[in-house]
């Protein structure tokens, strides 16, 4: 057993592309969500290597050699997932080990962890030691990755088989198929070996933007968009749209091509950008009134407290959010928050009018730096004669008070959303204008 990758690999060796190979029936089944395929598929492009191909298979012989050879024949480095257990259909490690000529023999250490494993944990069982005695042969020459969630070792070996079609040489990885063991071995073991071996890097810049829609957005963004290096793509994430700035770049070279571009996708959509981290809008919001010592209170009446729900969602929201008041009934607006009847009689609930008593009535009555308030129809049936997806938002602040007429489209639900999203929007503007 071989634990020095320099033997095992040649130095110039590089990695380029990569392919991953997810194993088990259960996948192709629709009973698991393949999330290893996500969580490597993103790792390895954060780590600059082009994934072409992504392949399922059951736990079958004859199909995870087609797989596999496929695989082979066309990336420097093939990842499989799942297979690596000790039960009858765990069969990845011995299958790829003899399509790429690698013997497998009994690892002396892995074989003492195995032993201390099964003693700490209890497992005394002789049926159940000897399968797992199984996970104890690894191929003779191979780096092995510790499996400090599980038992199952991962293995990274060389393709001895001159006759695939790619010829010998390039690698295959093996990891595990449980998704804690699986990410925990990639993060500690795995990703270190293939930075070491490969050439690029991706650095990635996301902003996030509020209110204007991915259609307006890639136009506005066409010339600079996913074929450029740095490239930029746009993809809508609940209710925000998120653009990412991807740079490929060799290691040693400086980042300025991806400030450029960073800068001219500000200079075209500045004013919709609210974030340039990994921060959502409310998040953001959030942060901002911490670093201001700010807090806030809610007068709700479609959204029902939801607005407010949402920010109690993150940890620490005590310290800004006050409370709320869910105003849905004209009857309860007028003897709970005090909006005077004549002004709901003249104006109705859904207007400019009553969202700005209602901001301001909450703040006086919270004590708040600032008073938020929601009123709309979220439908489907019209109210007060005015349409669906009217909504009317107000925020007050001690300084200045704004009211935004709204008019959204969409189910209820979406509605009701889309309100609230824009309401943290407007706070956060409010912020800004201050
Ligand atoms: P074990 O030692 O648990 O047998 P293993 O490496 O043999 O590990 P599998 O038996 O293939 O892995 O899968 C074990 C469990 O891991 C599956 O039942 C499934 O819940 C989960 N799993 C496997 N592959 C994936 C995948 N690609 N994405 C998400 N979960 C997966």
């Amino acid at each position: 057993m071989n634990n020095d990758n320099e033997l095992l690999v040649d130095k110039d060796f590089k990695i380029e592309t990569a392919e991953i190979i997810t194993v088990g029936t259960e996948i192709l089944l629709g009973q698991v969500l393949n999330s290893n395929a996500q969580y490597l598929a993103r790792k390895l492009s954060n780590l600059g290597i082009n994934c072409y191909f992504q392949q399922s298979v059951g736990d079958n012989e004859i199909r995870l050699i087609e797989t596999l050879k496929l695989a082979l024949s066309r990336a420097d480095l093939v990842i499989i997932t799942g297979g690596l257990g000790p039960t009858a259909d765990d069969i990845s490690l011995e299958v790829a080990s003899k399509l790429t000529n690698n013997k497998l023999v009994i690892s002396e250490s892995e074989l003492e962890k195995l032993n201390y494993y099964l003693e700490i944990n209890g497992i005394i069982d002789i049926d159940n030691k000897n399968l797992n005695y199984k996970q104890v042969y690894l191929p003779e020459e191979s780096i092995i990755l510790p499996n400090d969630k599980g038992t199952a070792p991962g293995v990274i070996m060389k393709n001895k088989n001159a006759d695939l079609a790619a010829g010998a040489n390039n690698l295959i990885m093996l990891l595990p198929g449980p998704p804690k063991e699986n990410t925990f071995m990639f993060e500690n073991y795995a990703e270190k070996f293939i930075k070491e071996h490969s050439e690029y890097e991706i650095e990635n810049v996301y902003l996030r933007a509020f209110g204007l829609s991915e259609s307006v957005a890639f136009l506005a963004l066409e010339d600079i968009s996913t074929t450029q290096n740095p490239s930029v793509a746009t993809y809508v994430f609940p209710d925000e749209l998120v653009i990412r700035v991807s740079y490929k770049h060799k290691r040693t070279s400086d980042l300025q091509k991806l400030y450029d571009t960073v800068k001219i996708v500000e200079s075209r959509l500045g004013n919709y950008i609210f974030s340039k981290d990994s921060y959502n809008l409310i998040e953001t919001v959030f942060n901002k009134l911490m670093e201001n010592k700010q807090t806030i209170a809610f007068a709700e009446s479609c959204t029902a407290g939801l607005a407010s729900s949402k920010i109690a969602d993150i940890s620490g929201a005590s310290e800004v959010l006050l409370g709320g008041m869910v105003t849905y009934n004209n009857d309860i607006k007028v003897r709970m928050l005090g909006i005077p009847e004549s002004l709901i009689a003249e104006h109705g609930a859904v207007s400019n009018e009553a969202a700005l008593a209602m901001s301001t009535n909450a703040r006086l009555r919270f004590n708040s730096d600032f008073g938020i308030a929601i009123t709309g129809n979220a439908g489907p049936n019209p109210s007060e004669g005015k349409e669906v997806g009217l909504v009317y938002i107000a925020i007050s602040s001690r300084r200045k008070d704004i009211v935004e007429e709204f008019k959204f489209t969409g189910d209820r639900q979406k509605i009701r959303n889309k309100a609230c999203q824009s309401a943290y929007y407007l706070l956060l503007k409010s912020f800004l204008e201050d």
